[in-house]
């Protein structure tokens, strides 16, 4: 597949902004180029445009070279640069998998960009023959979030890979839960498919929402794109220091994934004995949709008591569900105990 053909042509022949600093290679040690204020106090100097640091730390991680990685601020960036990269307002589509992440639809939205939305089917997967059927050279962008927010179930490998190679624009794999998962997710495809784009974040297992980065894995072509219509400095340097140190501590971050995941489990046991409730969707994150009786009540109750969860029971396929993230073992604890109370009072 030729990804310049499903680019926007303004894109194409965009010329990037270039700072000086970009422009120069070598050695120099007086940089009267930018503007900067000269005093130095760690923080004077404007950030390396393309965080080549940072991007040789990932690169190890990962196992992907620096060339296939772009850093965003946050997953949110590399969505909003994708839909402007490859759709023309008013005439292309973007593809999405309801129920699912709600950026991909702001984002189109944003830039006027039209959304065909094919349902998930009953056992939350996607449809592979709707969705190659509703697809046409319009169809610039198909989103799957895999494990999927707010259903919390990867996606079979196999229609991953049957997607990537079937669909006639660009794949999106959204990864930001996929450290919580056994499953091995996309960046193993990403060789044999140049359509392929894979997002992960710092954002949940990292412990590092704040920070505000995000990463993209794809092809040479792609990340190029990506790197000409991002803002020139678009991730400060406070958070690229910040995720070298996380990168170089890697055991926390394990060991904070490993409680987590103890706490599902923990969790979803606990859960499944409240009269309450109906059914604890498997979780291959670190979140559970759970389907209660009288979901908006129990939502009012923890409202009331300090808990926030997050109400999708209006949402497709999620009739009845609250999403439940997994907290701290006390903060777990605190949430089961209302639930109790709950219970206790004879709700519903
Ligand atoms: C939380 C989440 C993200 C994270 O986005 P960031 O901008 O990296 O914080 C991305 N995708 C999905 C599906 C999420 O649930």
């Amino acid at each position: 597949m030729e990804i310049e053909k499903l680019v926007r042509p303004n894109i194409l022949r965009l010329v990037p902004y270039s700072s000086a600093r970009s422009e120069f290679k070598g050695h120099a040690g007086v940089f009267l180029d930018a503007n900067e204020n000269p005093f130095d106090n760690g923080l004077n100097r404007y950030p390396d445009p393309l965080q080549q640091k940072l991007k040789t730390e990932i690169s190890m991680l990962k196992n992907i070279p620096t060339s296939r990685i772009f850093l965003g601020n946050g997953s949110d960036e590399a969505i909003d640069l994708l839909v402007r990269i490859f759709c023309i307002p008013t005439q292309d589509h973007i593809i999405i998998l309801p129920p699912t992440y709600g950026m991909y639809q702001v984002a189109a939205d944003i830039a006027d960009v039209e959304i065909r939305q094919i349902p998930l089917t009953s056992d939350f997967q996607p449809d592979v023959e709707a969705i190659l059927n509703a697809a046409g050279p319009q169809s610039k962008i198909l989103f799957l979030c895999s494990p999927n927010n707010p259903t919390g179930n990867a996606f079979h490998p196999q229609i991953l890979r049957q997607l990537a190679k079937a669909f006639p624009g660009i794949v999106v794999v959204d990864e930001a839960y996929i450290d919580f998962s056994e499953d091995p997710g996309a960046l193993p495809l990403l060789p044999e498919f140049p359509n392929l784009v894979v997002l992960q974040t710092f954002s949940k297992a990292w412990g590092l929402a704040a920070i505000r980065l995000g990463m993209a894995f794809a092809g040479e072509p792609i990340i190029h794109l990506l790197n000409k219509v991002k803002a020139p400095y678009n991730l400060n340097l406070l958070s690229q220091e910040k995720a070298l140190q996380a990168i170089r501590d890697p055991g926390h971050k394990q060991q904070m994934v490993q409680v987590l995941l103890e706490e599902r489990k923990r969790l979803a046991n606990a859960l499944s004995a409240f009269p309450f409730v109906r059914q604890i969707f498997p979780s291959d994150a670190n979140f559970l949709l759970v389907r209660v009786d009288a979901p908006g009540k129990l939502y009012d109750f923890l409202t009331r008591h300090g808990i926030i969860v997050r109400n999708r029971s209006s949402v497709l396929l999620c009739e009845g569900c609250l999403r439940i993230s997994i907290g701290t073992p006390d903060e777990n604890a605190v949430l089961l105990q209302a639930l109790n109370i709950f219970t206790s009072a004879g709700q519903p």
